[in-house]
């Protein structure tokens, strides 16, 4: 069935045990986040297979998917409305807000279930997080909890901000652990240095020592670090593919007749005179994906799309309507093909 999203299991299990080792080498642990391929059972079974103990996601309906016997982290803050949830299903989870700390304390009572929490530093990339400024007065308040426990603290960064990770910034977050660590009065074994862009840190040697785990999507999946380029070795590309199917092969002007009115998604279209084409139609669309996120593997454009059609140009190549074209995904394709249900998922 068409369109399907391919993984290579070979290619992505290469990736987990490389970066394991590279991180392995530096007594950092890794933790493999599973969001982008909506926490997909088989890869995460490949990833326990690598050694790995710990994995990750934003939402809990992907680790509820999870089958392996490997502890859970829920990353997003959990919401008040799905505490129990999120105790009864996770293992860990990333946390900021007072409130939310007393809930899961409390639902770890009623569920008699142990359950850790990795306070979130706001480094300065202004999503999830307390301030440095903020941190003294926060941990003041806590009261004593009963049956949760904090495992460490954490931080997240290049997300919303773009801020990069640093030697400097994440001292700050060092810091925070120390005082965190006396204020408790018991050891807290988590320092959590942020996702793929800390492995430029690692690359240049320059990742603090006393980070104890990484939480790694983007760079397993893709094998590099998008506009970071960390300069580690060993990662292969192609984990993920997208394949779509011809449904019309037809010579015709690269330029629209007639009166111009506005295309399917209320803009007006624009486009230039390349004279006459092999127009092709993929059997996909912007419900599934977005063509600028996709890159053809054949001698192809992409010209443009509708919800459920991708029109490109085939340069005259030797195609027949039935005909499968291959493209290679960034991050943002990967998540939107693992969440179209319109989109077939295989491994290979
Ligand atoms: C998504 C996410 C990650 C993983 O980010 P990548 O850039 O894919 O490595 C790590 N931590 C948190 C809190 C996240 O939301």
């Amino acid at each position: 069935m068409y369109p399907r999203i391919v993984v290579n299991t070979e290619k992505y299990r290469h990736n987990v045990r490389n970066l394991k080792e590279i991180l392995a080498k530096i007594d950092v642990q890794l933790i493999p986040v599973t969001k982008v391929y909506t926490g997909w059972p088989e890869l995460v079974q490949i990833a326990y297979e690598e050694g790995i103990t710990t994995v990750a996601d934003s939402r809990m309906e992907n680790l509820e998917r999870i089958t392996a016997p490997v502890k859970k982290l829920m990353l997003r803050l959990p919401m008040l409305s799905e505490i129990e949830r999120v105790v009864q299903g996770a293992d860990q989870a990333l946390v900021s807000e007072l409130a939310t700390i007393m809930a899961i304390d409390e639902a770890a009572q009623k569920l008699d279930k142990d359950f850790e929490m990795v306070l979130m530093i706001d480094l300065g990339d202004l999503r999830e997080g307390v301030l440095e400024r903020q941190f003294d007065d926060f941990i003041q308040n806590l009261p004593t909890l009963k049956r949760a426990k904090f495992a460490g603290v954490g931080t997240n960064l290049t997300c919303f901000g773009g801020i990069l990770p640093s030697q400097e910034n994440l001292s700050v977050l060092i810091n925070a652990h120390q005082k965190f660590q006396e204020h408790l009065g018991y050891e807290l074994p988590v320092i959590s240095g942020g996702n793929s862009s800390s492995l430029p840190l690692v690359a240049q040697g320059k990742l603090p020592q006393e980070i104890t785990n990484l939480r790694v999507g983007e760079g397993i999946v893709l094998g590099s670090f998008s506009d970071y380029t960390g300069d580690l070795d060993g990662f292969v590309e192609g984990v993920f593919t997208l394949e779509a199917e011809l449904i019309e092969v037809r010579e015709k002007p690269s330029l629209p007749w007639g009166e111009v009115g506005l295309d399917a998604f209320g803009e007006v279209p624009t486009h230039t005179d390349r004279g006459m084409m092999l127009r092709g139609i993929c059997a996909v669309g912007r419900q599934d994906v977005l063509g600028q996120h996709l890159r053809p593997q054949q001698p192809v454009e992409i010209i443009g799309g509708s919800s459920d059609h991708m029109l490109i140009d085939l340069k005259y190549g030797n195609y027949k309507v039935g005909d499968v074209l291959s493209f290679d995904l960034n991050y943002v394709a990967i998540l939107e093909l693992m969440t179209s249900q319109f989109v077939e998922k295989v491994t290979r």
